[in-house]
């Protein structure tokens, strides 16, 4: 491990990976650290939609700049992905939604979007056996899915072999600062000396940088997912349906989740943030169901050494939630009545309250970068992320108005709106 470097990227998710690769790949200096494995956390638990649609407009123009480098990231990287550029299908089954959706298309139009409203006859033709009555559906053709346990190691190796050190298992436990600038961090296995921080930490930004007097508000929701056998071919688009959300990837199995259901464990950061997410609580009291477990217990008794205590955070699933999607996949398309999951797993969404990222240089200190928050979406943005990351660490002009993902929004006073979640 080096005792100096000029840029230090906190997280090995797919954001950070992606940040130091950009760096490397420019000849700098740079030092990644991940407290557990890479993609340990969100980066390797999400469901895989690399999607366009459905975005908040301040979004798109940056995730349709991001499609284009998933289109050539295989080859860039050197890896197969999973990569799959098969379209996103929301699919609408109540007239409830006719209206959101059409108000989305405007959205689409206006950015140049490849995205159409289908009839009812077009969307089953995209979804051979389906049974439930369907009004149509959005459709985004150039939308794809990646395999979400590659694409981070995919860029932390690329980085490595551009002369990055990547470290895994150790820690950050502290950000220093000297005269109002970033100076170094203290690690697991000493400090390290540096110009420049980019705070990719996923759900634990916010505890990691409160001691430099920050206030990221942030929550932690709760998504579960299950992966079935190998089954026959069905489609190759990310489906989002009332009850039920999934994709096939390349090797036949389904991703299969409950989309909109969602537990938050309760910490002292539900607390501490009550106020910035009461939007949010009020918006999705439906979606969201409020839990006690052994997270608030952690945050009472003081959890010092709580970034080494917590190499991956590994929720459970929630059994439910799974076993309700699967049986709402398989009342849609009776052929898969044969199907169950093989593995299942849970991971923490780091939501904010506007459901937008942070992707900001904040003022002070100088020289932190905060590429974080992506509210579950952000395996779709990471490679974006992590460039313009890359970019703000340097100093240099972004290449995209980031003005909806300041930090400062929400030490402004007025309430931010509660954004969508998905
Ligand atoms: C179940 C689920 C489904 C999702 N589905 C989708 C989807 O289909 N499409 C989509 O676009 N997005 C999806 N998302 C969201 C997406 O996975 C995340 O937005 C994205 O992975 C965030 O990447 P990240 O690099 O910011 O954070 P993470 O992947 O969480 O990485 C942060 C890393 O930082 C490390 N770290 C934290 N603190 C420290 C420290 N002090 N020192 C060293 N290391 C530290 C952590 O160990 C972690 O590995 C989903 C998320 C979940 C949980």
């Amino acid at each position: 491990m080096p005792k100096n470097t000029q840029i230090v990227v906190i997280g090995g998710g797919i954001v950070g990976c992606a940040a130091a690769y950009y760096l490397a790949k420019r000849g700098i200096a740079v030092t990644l650290f991940e407290k557990g494995t890479i993609a340990g956390e969100q980066s390797s638990r999400n469901w895989g939609f690399v999607r366009q649609q459905g975005r908040d407009p301040a979004e798109l123009p940056l995730m349709m700049e991001c499609n284009a480098l998933w289109q050539g990231l295989e080859q860039e990287l050197g890896v197969h992905l999973g990569w799959r550029q098969d379209g996103n299908l929301r699919v609408m089954t109540e007239e409830s939604q006719v209206g959101p959706y059409q108000a989305w298309m405007e959205i689409a139009k206006n950015h140049g979007l490849d995205t159409q409203l289908l009839e009812a006859n077009d969307t089953r033709r995209l979804l051979p056996g389906l049974v439930t009555p369907v009004l149509g559906a959005l459709f985004t053709r150039s939308d794809g899915q990646a395999n979400p346990a590659r694409v981070a190691p995919a860029f932390a190796h690329a980085a490595g072999r551009l002369s990055a050190d990547v470290v895994s298992n150790c820690a950050v436990n502290a950000i220093e600062t000297s005269a109002g600038r970033i100076s170094g961090v203290a690690t697991e296995q000493g400090f390290v000396r540096c110009e420049a921080a980019v705070c990719a930490a996923g759900a634990w930004s916010s505890r990691l940088t409160r001691s430099l007097g920050l206030r990221i508000p942030q929550l932690w929701l709760r998504a579960s997912v299950g992966y079935t056998g190998n089954g026959e071919p069905l489609t190759g688009c990310g489906v989002w349906m009332p009850g039920v959300a999934f994709r096939q990837g390349l090797d036949g199995g389904f991703n299969i989740a409950y989309g909109g259901r969602y537990k938050h464990d309760l910490t002292l950061d539900s607390f501490r943030f009550f106020g910035d997410f009461a939007g949010c609580y009020k918006k999705y009291r439906k979606a969201i169901g409020v839990t006690l477990d052994h997270n608030l217990f952690h945050d009472v008794s003081g959890d010092l050494d709580t970034f080494s205590r917590h190499r991956v955070l590994n929720p459970r699933p929630v059994r439910r939630n799974l076993r309700d999607a699967l049986a709402n996949f398989k009342s849609s398309f009776p052929q898969y009545d044969h199907l169950d999951f093989e593995r299942t797993w849970a991971g923490y969404i780091d939501a904010t309250p506007d459901m937008l990222p942070i992707i900001d240089r904040v003022e002070r200190p100088a020289g932190l970068v905060l590429a974080t928050g992506f509210s579950g979406h952000g395996f779709g943005l990471g490679p974006i992320s992590g460039l313009l990351a890359s970019r703000l660490a340097l100093e240099e002009q972004p290449g995209h108005d980031l003005q909806a993902f300041r930090y400062s929004r929400f030490q402004e006073g007025g309430k931010v709106k509660p954004g969508n979640v998905l």
